[in-house]
């Protein structure tokens, strides 16, 4: 599993011990059965969990350019 480090700002909890971060799973999502961090799976700061948790339906790739898209265009 990786430190939580939100894939959209890139913010890392560990140099933000205020922020909550969060697991979001996408359509992409991979179980595994060893150590390490699953496909699909993202972490998120608490600015960007409610933003990614309305994206899980679609994959985590396509979720993440359609919040920069959306934050880009600012109709956020
Ligand atoms: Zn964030």
């Amino acid at each position: 599993m990786q430190p939580p480090i939100c894939d959209f700002c890139h913010r890392d909890g560990r140099d933000h011990p205020t922020l909550e971060f969060a697991l979001v799973t996408f359509r992409d999502y991979r179980p595994i059965d060893r150590p390490g961090h699953p496909d699909g799976m993202l972490w998120f700061c608490e600015d960007h969990v409610a933003a990614a948790r309305t994206l899980k339906h679609l994959d985590s790739g396509p979720a993440l350019r359609r919040m920069r898209e959306t934050e880009a265009t600012g109709t956020d």
